[in-house]
């Protein structure tokens, strides 16, 4: 079983506060409410234990911060490498802020799988050997960089891999450029989603061991000596968030205590299965290029008008949009910089900047250490590019395209995230690009609201800004 947990980061860039979510009642906010209904639950029953996962960065530091008992579970449940039949461990990592990456330029990508191989790495005490891919979005490029940054194994869906015909029921290892390849993992498609979607599927675990697992898996293994396997994937929340009550099933199904038969299948971790062992041994296979779990269109869900949302026609233009401002910022970051350090220096700064984000290392010291003969003004601006890059990349957090309709507050906080970048520029540098962002997200309109992008830009600002909404201090409104 492997279980993506994952929630976007939720705080307002401004105040670094969530706002109260009245549709999470009796909950303050999202984030409470699928704590208290998944993730405290299943740490508390010991799930972890049993199952593979990844906790994206994003979320787990709210969990740090709001329940850092649930928190130390999931770290607790990734056995130390030091630890007997420990070999991959259960957890994953997830690249940073669950930006599809196909879609983004290469040295966003690099960033992001940085930042979440170093946040797992300063929260679970090891390397990862395996990563999760937002949306499980692939391309070649992007393994070839997963390779480069020592990364063993990841998860695809099976219709990720380019032989339709391929049995699921072992690993692959997909060849890259330079002699490099990676293990993939395909999970079950029927399983996973009798899992995700079957409300009767999962009422009973044992019932869903014999009739549903056990004959996917039953016979001899495989030439080579490999085992037949079943990967379950799914959203980690299903487990008693999406559906009340499924983290007694995820138990049951994992760990079924002493007093169950032998049900005719061991239960172990992706990480147990693959983690230590030499991509060499696995078939080669091929994938299929830019696709992904949660779109049957390739990666089209989250650039264009994918048929799976009821208007996708606002995504392409939101897209070109904050693309645009990224290279804007990206520009004018850099000639900033230029007075004090090689260009080269000011993006390995950006990729080493995650730990003073996660606060292993102080503002201060890391300017410091990055311009050590810089005067105090030049390492306060500097501060201020990383911080712009920082929210700059938070901007393409997934979740602001996956709807049909960008009036959500999944969009509005993509936004959010964008007026913070560009405030920060435009603050730092005296250019006005947040003005230049404002005719370009004025290209698109939302469906049912009929404001446009800028509309929707200036509507998330003003609300951000409401006393309930904790926000601090916050520039005057936008003037179109
Ligand atoms: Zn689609």
């Amino acid at each position: 079983m492997h279980g993506h947990f994952y929630q976007p980061e939720r705080r307002n860039p401004f105040s670094g506060e969530i706002a109260p979510q009245p549709a999470a009642a009796p909950y303050r906010d999202w984030n409470a409410r699928i704590d208290a209904e998944c993730y405290k639950p299943n740490a508390e029953r010991g799930n972890l234990r049993h199952v593979s996962y990844d906790l994206g960065p994003t979320l787990a530091g709210w969990l740090a911060d709001h329940d850092p008992a649930t928190h130390q579970g999931f770290v607790d449940s990734d056995p130390s490498p030091e630890a007997d039949g420990a070999d991959g461990g259960n957890a994953m990592a997830q690249a940073y802020n669950h930006a599809i990456l196909p879609l983004a330029s290469m040295a966003d990508r690099t960033t992001e799988i940085r930042w979440g191989l170093r946040d797992f790495e300063l929260r679970f005490d090891r390397r990862p050997t395996g990563i999760w891919l937002p949306e499980t979005a692939v391309d070649m490029p992007t393994l070839r960089i997963l390779a480069d940054e020592g990364i063993h194994y990841t998860i695809l869906a099976p219709w990720q891999a380019a032989d339709s015909r391929l049995d699921t029921r072992r690993p692959y290892r997909v060849e890259l450029s330079g002699g490099k390849s990676i293990v993939v993992v395909f999970y079950d498609a029927a399983l996973s989603a009798s899992a995700s979607f079957e409300s009767d599927a999962t009422m009973d675990a044992d019932s869903f061991a014999v009739n549903r697992v056990l004959p996917r898996i039953a016979g001899p293994g495989f030439p080579d000596g490999s085992p037949r396997t079943a990967v379950i994937a799914t959203d980690g929340e299903l487990y008693g968030h999406h559906q009340k009550f499924r983290d007694l099933f995820l138990a049951r199904l994992v760990n079924p205590g002493p007093e169950v038969p032998d049900r005719g299948f061991d239960v172990t971790t992706v990480g147990r299965l693959v983690g230590e062992v030499p991509a060499s041994v696995f078939p080669a296979t091929q994938i299929a290029e830019r696709t992904s779990w949660s779109c049957h269109h390739g990666v089209l869900r989250w650039y264009a008008e994918c048929p799976d949302a009821s208007d996708g026609r606002w995504k392409g233009p939101l897209r070109v949009a904050l693309e645009r401002l990224a290279s804007a910022i990206d520009t004018v970051a850099g000639g900033l910089a230029a007075e004090v350090m090689e260009p080269a220096a000011l993006w390995q700064a950006r990729n080493a900047y995650v730990d003073v984000m996660f606060g292993a290392v102080g503002a201060v010291d890391f300017a410091r250490g990055r311009l050590p003969l810089a005067t105090d003004e030049q390492r306060r601006r500097f501060l201020t590019l990383m911080e712009a890059e920082r929210w700059r990349l938070a901007m393409f957090a997934s979740d602001g395209w996956f709807w049909g309709d960008p009036i959500r507050l999944e969009t509005k906080h993509v936004l959010l995230c964008a007026a913070k970048a560009v405030r920060l520029i435009d603050g730092a540098a005296g250019t006005n690009l947040e003005g230049r962002l404002l005719d370009d997200l004025s290209t698109f309109t939302s469906p049912s609201r009929r404001i446009d992008g800028a509309g929707i830009y200036n509507e998330a600002l003003v609300e951000a800004s409401q006393p309930a909404a904790g926000a601090a201090v916050l520039a005057d409104t936008v003037v179109r």
